[in-house]
């Protein structure tokens, strides 16, 4: 069965504020409670829409943590933005 498309934004919107919130790491259990902390944001403010890093999801937009630039892209095939100078690829 197809998903809403409600559906896959809400997931891509708690995909970015989660990662922006991790800054670049590969342990797993710290993925789990960056996913977990945004869901729990979002479900304590009202809905996905509503993390700090949403409303700088935009062309001239900035990291709402350090001011920089945000950056958007492709990544797996979905669209998305993150921090110019926290969110940096690792080695
Ligand atoms: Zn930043």
């Amino acid at each position: 069965m197809p998903e809403l498309p409600e559906v896959e934004t809400a997931r891509c919107l708690i995909a970015d504020q989660a990662l922006h919130r991790l800054i670049v790491d590969k342990d797993a259990d710290r993925l789990y409670r960056a996913l977990k902390a945004a869901v729990d944001s979002a479900t304590a403010k009202g809905g996905v829409h509503t993390g700090d890093v949403i409303a700088a999801r935009h062309p001239g937009g900035t990291c709402p943590r350090c001011g920089a630039e945000m950056r958007h892209g492709t990544v797996g095939g979905r669209s998305t933005w993150w921090c110019s100078r926290e969110q940096v690829r690792g080695g």
